[in-house]
């Protein structure tokens, strides 16, 4: 992975390799800028010569993938750094869910009040708190990285298929034309209509073939609205009949799909909405900024050969001829909040219970922050390094790669990154996973324990 450097005004220059950087902070001529992502700031240098460099996002619902690229002249780009963002938008609406429900039971529980359902006054643009977190985050990483590289755009993955792609073939480009990419569209577009699953039995997480629903060898049409996505025995079985031939005798499944191949997608731009709404805000930068789609992403994936995961996936975004140093290791980033604003816990009734300290801060330390503590002796000698989560009395936790570390001094605790809400882990290179597979890998890996804000003490009800 690049190290990000900033030049002695804090101004961003070109990241640079590992060994560059090690040797510019043994030699003194840098300093550690930010622990994550892993920054330097040069002592004796201002200004520098930089080159076009792309920050590429695939949002995603749970997580995004991000990824510098630096351009080269002919077209082809060279991943730099590699980042994948985790959103807490299930655990926001859980908090929502479970704030609502507690008001509710202490309102309701007074006297009569008429209803108050219906009183809010909502924009056009608004988004559920759980959804414009997913944009809030993904746009406060984006500003952190431009202030630490010198983007020059970005790329975004916006929807998941290009519909003018679909209707109208000869829209840009020779892939079009012939049609690769749009067959790529098509497909997306059919995963998304028909749910995933095969149309004639239901069957989930197969492989899935597109099928005429009136096969074209008795003159069926290639049109989308004569697709369906068929399991591979329930392909082989259908065979060249119609389908009124193949479902005689199961009508109901038969108008329903039949139904559902003759109606649009409608709610495509429902499941594209955060991806608009983070596309309206990276208008805002000012830079210039391209978007592609998700069939496009698979067909640059699958044609470079590449596995899929969400920072390659973000890497794999928009027109791409060659795409160099994929294989680089990846910087998880999970949300975690900055905790509670509540300075007293509830009862699983929401009633408040017990109460914690006005202040977050004890002795110059937050719950979440980064620190190193050097033990020199007793029971937990040594050298501890992770997140720690404070008490008022000073004796505080440490959440280590090994374990929690409970009862360390805050005399001992040296401050290295303030917390920012988010816990950070690194993953190795896909060719140093555990797991690694020959093929195209999907799906989650299991990743090294993480620095992860631990939250204030816990507490039994
Ligand atoms: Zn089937």
């Amino acid at each position: 992975m690049a190290v990000l450097v900033l030049d002695k005004r804090k101004k961003p220059l070109m990241p640079c390799t590992e060994r560059r950087a090690r040797l510019l902070l043994t030699r003194k001529r840098a300093i550690v800028h930010r622990r994550y992502p892993f920054t330097i700031r040069l002592k004796d240098r201002e200004d520098g010569r930089t080159q076009p460099l792309r920050l590429k996002i695939d949002p995603g619902s749970k997580t995004t993938g991000l990824a510098l690229v630096r351009e080269d002249a002919n077209g082809g780009q060279h991943v730099l750094w590699l980042a994948e963002l985790e959103h807490r938008g299930s655990v926001i609406r859980g908090r929502l869910i479970a704030r609502r429900a507690f008001r509710r039971r202490r309102r309701a529980q007074l006297r009569y009040r008429p209803a108050r359902f219906d009183n809010r006054r909502r924009t056009d643009d608004h988004l559920a708190p759980s959804l414009r977190h997913r944009v809030d985050t993904a746009m406060s990483w984006i500003g952190r990285l431009r202030r630490l590289a010198p983007v020059t755009g970005m790329s975004q993955g916006l929807v998941r298929f290009d519909t003018q792609a679909i209707q109208n073939p000869e829209i840009t480009g020779v892939e079009y034309q012939q049609g690769a990419l749009a067959g790529y569209e098509v497909r997306e577009y059919l995963l998304e209509k028909w749910s995933r699953q095969c149309a004639y039995c239901g069957a989930k997480d197969v492989p899935l073939e597109v099928d005429h629903i009136h096969p074209k060898s008795r003159g069926g049409s290639d049109r989308v609205s004569n697709l369906t996505l068929a399991c591979h025995e329930c392909k082989q079985v259908k065979d060249n009949r119609k389908v009124d031939e193949f479902l005689a005798n199961r009508p109901d499944r038969m108008a329903t799909i039949l139904a559902k191949a003759k109606a649009p997608l409608h709610d495509a731009a429902a499941i594209n909405s955060t991806r608009w709404a983070l596309y309206n805000r990276l208008k805002d930068t000012g830079l210039p900024i391209e978007t592609g789609s998700g069939g496009r992403t698979k067909y640059n994936r699958s044609q470079l050969n590449i596995p899929k995961t969400h920072c390659l996936d973000a890497a794999c975004v928009g027109e791409l001829k060659t795409l160099l140093g994929w294989d680089a290791p990846v910087l998880n980033i999970k949300a975690a909040g900055r905790g509670s604003y509540q300075r007293t816990r509830l009862t699983q009734h929401g009633f408040p219970r017990g109460c914690l300290t006005r202040s977050k801060r004890h002795f110059g330390f937050q719950t979440g922050d980064l620190v190193k503590a050097a033990v020199p002796s007793g029971k937990k000698v040594g050298i501890h390094l992770g997140p720690v989560a404070v008490r008022k009395s000073g004796s505080f936790n440490i959440q280590t790669l090994h374990g929690v570390v409970q009862g360390i001094g805050h005399r001992n605790c040296a401050l290295i990154q303030r917390a920012d809400g988010y816990g950070y882990a690194i993953k190795p290179k896909i060719a140093e996973r555990k797991d690694a597979g020959t093929g195209a890998v999907s799906g989650r890996r299991a990743i090294p324990p993480r620095h992860k804000c631990p939250g204030s003490p816990a507490r039994k009800r």
